[in-house]
Formats: C-alpha cells, structure tokens, sequence
C-alpha cells in the first residue's frame, strides 16, 4: 500500500504547524565525539522540507539502549550541535523528553524553528508503547512523521503509539525512499535480479532469505552463512561457523533453488583470527582445524561476472570477516564490483547488518549505490514479508483527500 508523503500535501498545510518527525539518529559516539553522521544527514532532506514550509519541526530518536535510565553518554546533545552545523541554523536542545518547561518551549516555537528532544529511551515508556507517554508525546504536535525506517519495525510509543492520536500520520523522504526500492524488490524486481547475501547468520535472515531465492535469478552467498550450504553438500568446512540446526532446511533449500545459488569455491582460512600468520587460500574443502573467515581469488571473480550493469542487485551482508583487514578482500571485491555494476546501469540496493560499514571500508561512495537502507532487522522483516508496524501505522494515499475533509472542516 503506498503511503502518504510529506510532498503529498499541499504547501500550506505545514505553516505554523507543530510537526512531530521520528527521526533515527542512533549513530555511533565516542567519548562525546560522533564517529559516523550518516543518519543524521540522510533526515536532513525532510527537515529542510518542513521548515520551508513554515512547519516547526520537533524531533525524536533513540541512542542506545539506555533501558529506561538517564545515562549522559547517550544523550542527543552532540547530536543537537551536529544536526544544527548540518542545517545551518539553531537546533533547540533541553536535555529533556517530555514535561512542562518541554510544553512551554514547544509552545513559543515559530514558523521554521527546530527542537530536538533528547533520548526517548530514557523513559521506559517509550519501549513498552505505554499508552499515557504516547499521548502526551502526541499532544506536542499538530501532525506526525516518521522518517526512521531503521525502527520502524518497534512497536514503541514514539514509533506505533503516539501516531494512532494523529489524523495526519505521514512518511518522511528517507521512508518514502526505503519503501519504493525494497518493495520493488521484495515484490517485482527487474531482471536479471541478482542478490548477494553474507553475514554470520541464515537464522537471523532466514524469512528475506526465502524469499529472495523465490524471486532472484542468481543467488551469490559468502560470509558464514555459506559454511552451513557447504556442510549440507557434504563438504569439509573445518572450523567455520556453521547452524547445525539450518542443515536440513538448507538441503532443501538447495534441492529447489540450487541452479540459481552460488557457493564459494575457495576460501581464505586461519587458525583464528588471533593467528594471522596461518592465513592461507585453500580450493574446496576446509581443513579440521582451520575457520573459513573470507571467500577466496577465484570464489570472487566468479561471483563478480554475475554482477553486471543490468537489472537490480540486492547485497546483504559481508562476505568475510571484514573487520580484520586479512579477511576483508572478497567484501571490497564485492562492494566495488556492485559499485561498478551501478556506474554500468543497474539498479543496486545494499544494506543492512554490517553491510554499510563494509561498504565504508570498501572506500565506496554512497553515491555509488543506487539505495543504501538504513534498515537493520526492519530491512529484513520487510523483505521477509512482515508488516512493519511504524509504516503500517501511517495513512494511506488514497486516504488523503477524506483526511483533508476532516481536517479542513
Ligand atoms: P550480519 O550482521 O548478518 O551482516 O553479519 C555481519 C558479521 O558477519 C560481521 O561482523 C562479520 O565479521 C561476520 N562474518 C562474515 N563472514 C564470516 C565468517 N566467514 N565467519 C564468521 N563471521 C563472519
């Protein structure tokens, strides 16, 4: 169902109108510095959008898991000084999330001014989408946003709960974005539709997973996922990780689906990843004491000839141990041949997991990659089908015009 999106209303319908925006800005923090403003920059375009609009725009987000506690090192200031360089204008901050003096400032903002609230999670209210902080977080604004794909998947008060009390509950440009790409891929991808999927673990993909290898045309698989094929072909995969429980339902995986996967061939393999020096390549089978911690050579060149400027590919998940610089070569492979792929004229779409520092790593650029989702567990939940509560929460477009009815009159 398409929602409806910020752009979908008439300009006039924002001025001077408190606008609540769930925005994701869980980013990384270290010692008060903030290492990584990815999430911070890609809200920017809806902020920008409201306060032309003479909207005043009040901001929301998660950081961490502060369970409910006020912790200073996860409080959104350094992200208030962020956000206002990024904007080029102040960022109201309180250190605050709901209470009078957050009414009395919400109450003398004017057309264009933003606030940002500090960590929802430091109720825990915000969690358990308790129903009496959700309607006070509501009662700060006139109209709803979200523009947080990446929780979208929580059933929490900012992101399901204090939207039922709106009549106007919109998307934002980055889940407008998110959801006209994955849906195409979740639903009618071109062809030839191509998907690379790495990571530790099926389990924790195994719904996007599935339905991927109904939809794809080829399906390249690396990371640990690959050891738990390999060990269901019978192939020695020594040390690897591997999820003895996935094995029967690999082989049938591999029964239905096994002219479209892909298997790495070689592999670069170590004691541990302590023990560098035993780092070598090997060709099929893995010796008994050894971990397969990256694909190999001739594993990459083969799965970079199906990466081509055609059609869409979807990667998720790295293809090694890329966090150690020994084992990280097949993933820049990778994310440089599907950066390639882009420049050539496919659609290319990557995210979730580590996916997105590895592309980082990689030296990639985000421009290099027709979508990059900012979705973790929601990307997968979404491309395994399930409903997302945050998005289902939101209007539809067709609503639109009996919604202007009822608010107009
Ligand atoms: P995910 O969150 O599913 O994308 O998984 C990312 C993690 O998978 C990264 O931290 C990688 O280090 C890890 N990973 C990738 N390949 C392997 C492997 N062969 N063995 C163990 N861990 C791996």
């Amino acid at each position: 169902m398409d929602k409806l999106v910020i752009s979908d209303l008439s300009e006039s319908d924002f001025d001077n109108k408190r606008v609540f925006v769930r925005v994701d800005f869980n980013v990384p923090i270290k010692d008060g510095a903030i290492s990584e403003d990815y999430r911070i920059r890609r809200a920017i375009p809806t902020i920008d959008f409201l306060i032309e609009r003479g909207a005043k725009v009040i901001l929301g987000s998660h950081l961490g898991r502060p369970r409910g506690m006020e912790i200073s090192s996860l409080s959104l200031k350094p992200i208030s000084v962020r956000l206002s360089e990024l904007l080029g204008k102040p960022v109201k901050f309180m250190g605050k999330v709901i209470g009078e003096d957050v009414n009395a400032t919400v109450d003398k903002l004017k057309k264009g001014n933003v606030l940002l609230l500090d960590n929802l999670r430091f109720h825990k209210e915000e969690d358990e989408n308790d129903k009496k902080f959700s309607k006070r977080l509501a009662s700060l604004a006139d109209i709803y946003v979200n523009d947080a794909f990446g929780t979208s998947h929580r059933k929490h008060a900012s992101t399901f709960g204090m939207a039922s009390f709106f009549d106007l509950r919109l998307a934002g440009f980055l889940v407008d974005k998110e959801l006209r790409f994955l849906t195409t891929i979740r639903e009618t991808p071109d062809h030839p539709f191509v998907v690379i999927v790495g990571g530790a673990k099926i389990k924790d993909k195994i719904n996007a997973v599935k339905n991927l290898l109904e939809k794809a045309d080829r399906v390249l698989i690396g990371g640990g996922v690959a050891y738990t094929f390999l060990k269901a072909m019978g192939i020695n995969v020594g040390r690897s990780i591997t999820e003895d429980d996935m094995l029967d339902w690999a082989k049938t995986a591999l029964k239905i689906y096994g002219d479209k996967i892909l298997l790495p061939t070689d592999h670069v393999v170590a004691e541990g990843f302590e023990k560098r020096k035993t780092c070598m390549v090997v060709d099929e089978e893995i010796p008994g004491e050894l971990h397969g911690f990256d694909i190999g050579p001739k594993t990459v060149g083969k799965y970079a000839s199906f990466i081509k400027g055609k059609g869409v590919i979807f990667w998720n998940g790295p293809l090694g141990v890329f966090e150690v610089d020994d084992f990280s070569a097949g993933t820049t492979h990778i994310a440089r041949a599907v950066a390639l792929a882009t420049w050539r004229g496919a659609t290319t779409v990557a995210g979730g997991g580590e996916t997105i520092a590895a592309i980082r790593k990689a030296e990639v650029l985000d421009s290099e990659i027709t979508h990059i989702s900012t979705g973790g567990g929601a990307l997968l939940e979404f491309l395994g089908g399930q409903e997302l509560p945050g998005i289902s929460i939101l209007n539809d477009k067709h609503d639109y015009k009996g919604l202007l009815y009822s608010v107009t009159n």
